[in-house]
């Protein structure tokens, strides 16, 4: 039997792409040949299984992945099990020297790559890691006393004051083949389909496939939308949910399908002199998305304990089973929150501002528990993120990082006046009301015409005093 040659294994984790993949350029630099492999790790220690809408987002990135290594020449291994199980066998199965990923940042994810590290070290096997999901890693971004940061503000303004991140690496066009014939064992991959990542009986996914292309050429030509149109005008645009007003990356950074560092720099490159502040304060939203990996990898709790220690005493009430289906289905009797739960639910996306409504809906008209929502929205949304699902949901809550005060009490009817003045985002997804004018549309109950859509689940004013009452008690209490 031939000796194995020397070969490199490319861990793809978050970051399932070709362009600006430090991991994967690393490889190519090794000219060895390469195996590429996506591991679906739901046994690993603490690990948090993906949530429904983003297994169906997983399975078409997968797909768009695997063709496009397969034109540069390489393949994609997919294979199931525990991370360090899973890349020992395949250093056994080829011989592997150097086992390359980009890094990730939640805490059992670190755990694990340290001990893959270790073992890799023992064994004298190259195990090497790269920035690529942040364009600030958390541990270099400290405030003087060196700790994290806790507000957002001079959190961005000392990333931006730590120079310009660097340029992205361009996808090279051939990757090293996978095997040499007859010297090395091509790792034998899993069929995407046993994993069973898409919804079956009922397949609820009809929606997600009309608004989504997941990959990285999606995501590329998502960017490009957005820049030749909304970034102009996305100061005003991002708080519109009735029209395409910000760029919809989030699923698509969220799986790594583009590179930060390439939003980045394609800004500038598209607006050399940021002659319009929307320009910076898009940035300030991906500086948003920095500042809650920040804090996850300071917190790896983020998404079951509060941020601020004192909300453990705060007095959540359970909602009743029809209280929580009715904000789930979108039927609370409130427009903004139901047109944005059946966006959620149609889309597997929610415009942003609508996301607070729903959020602020739930904890504090409900007064429900802010994990029930966070839960939901992981299990509903393609854009699910360890970090800035649970650190928005506590942003809500008032119980997180730089959080929005707890009296601050987001109204849906004014909100929907304000930000959907015409209606036009209510009327495309709730069609039972979409027959009334831009006036009476958003308080539906003053209709005579109403019937088929549902009655308003808690009163706004009684459950507004309700809650703060609650948290006058939490702050009499301490
Ligand atoms: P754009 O306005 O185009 O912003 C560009 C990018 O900046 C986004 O793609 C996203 O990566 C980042 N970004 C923007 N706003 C935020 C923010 N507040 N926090 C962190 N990053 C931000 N975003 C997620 O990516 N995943 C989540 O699981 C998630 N859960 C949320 C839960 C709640 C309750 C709330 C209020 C917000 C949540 N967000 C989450 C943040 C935000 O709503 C989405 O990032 C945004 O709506 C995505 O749309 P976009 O790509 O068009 O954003």
């Amino acid at each position: 039997m031939a000796s194995p040659v020397a070969s490199s294994i490319v861990w793809l984790r978050d970051d399932l792409r070709l362009d600006d993949n430090p991991a994967l350029s690393h490889a190519v630099g090794l000219g060895l040949p390469l195996t590429v492999v996506y591991i679906l790790d739901e046994e690993s220690p603490g690990i948090r299984p993906l949530g429904g809408a983003a297994r169906w987002w997983l399975h078409h990135s997968l797909t768009s992945l695997a063709a496009a290594l397969a034109e540069a020449g390489s393949t994609l291994t997919l294979r199931r099990g525990p991370g360090s199980r899973v890349i020992r066998d395949l250093v056994a199965e080829t011989g592997a020297q150097h086992v390359l990923w980009n890094r990730r940042y939640g805490g059992p994810e670190r755990s694990l790559d340290a001990e893959i590290k270790a073992w890799a070290a023992e064994n004298g096997i190259e195990a090497a890691s790269f920035q690529a999901n942040l364009i600030f890693e958390p541990w270099t971004i400290t405030t003087g006393s060196g700790g994290p940061y806790k507000v957002f503000t001079p959190y961005w303004r000392a990333c931006t004051a730590s120079g310009e991140p660097r340029s992205p690496l361009d996808a090279s066009a051939r990757l090293p083949s996978p095997a040499v014939a007859g010297s090395m064992k091509q790792a034998g991959s899993d069929a995407l389909a046993e994993w069973s990542l898409l919804p079956v009986s009922p397949d609820w996914s009809g929606g997600l496939a009309e608004t989504w292309l997941p990959g990285e050429a999606g995501a590329h030509s998502r960017l490009e939308d957005f820049l030749d149109g909304p970034a102009q005008d996305y100061g005003t645009g991002r708080d519109l949910p009735g029209m395409e007003g910000t760029s919809r990356l989030s699923p698509h950074l969220r799986f790594g399908e583009i590179s930060p560092f390439r939003v980045w720099h394609e800004l500038r490159r598209n607006f050399p002199r940021e002659a319009t502040p929307d320009v910076g304060i898009f940035r300030s939203e991906l500086g948003w998305r920095e500042f809650c990996w920040q804090l996850l990898y300071a917190n790896p709790q983020l998404a079951t304990r509060n941020y601020r220690p004192d909300f453990d005493r705060f007095e959540w009430q359970q909602p009743t089973a029809a209280e929580l289906e009715a904000w789930q289905q979108g039927r609370t009797g409130y427009p903004l929150v139901d047109a944005g739960m059946r966006q959620l639910w149609q889309t597997g996306w929610m415009h942003n501002r609508v996301r607070m409504a729903a959020a602020s809906f739930l904890v504090k008209n409900l007064l429900a528990d802010w994990r029930l929502g966070e839960a939901w929205f992981w299990d509903t949304l393609v854009d699910a993120d360890a970090a800035s699902n649970p650190a928005n949901w506590q942003w809500v809550a008032g119980s997180g990082a730089d959080a929005s005060p707890y009296f601050r009490i987001f109204n849906p009817v004014t909100q929907s006046k304000k930000f959907d003045a015409d209606g036009r985002y209510l009327r495309e997804f709730i069609p039972e009301i979409a027959h009334m004018d831009r006036r009476a549309i958003h308080e539906p109950w003053n209709q005579p015409d109403v019937q088929a859509y549902p009655a308003p689940v808690v009163g706004l004013h009684e459950s507004r005093e309700r809650a703060l009452a609650t948290y006058q008690k939490l702050r009499k209490d301490q």
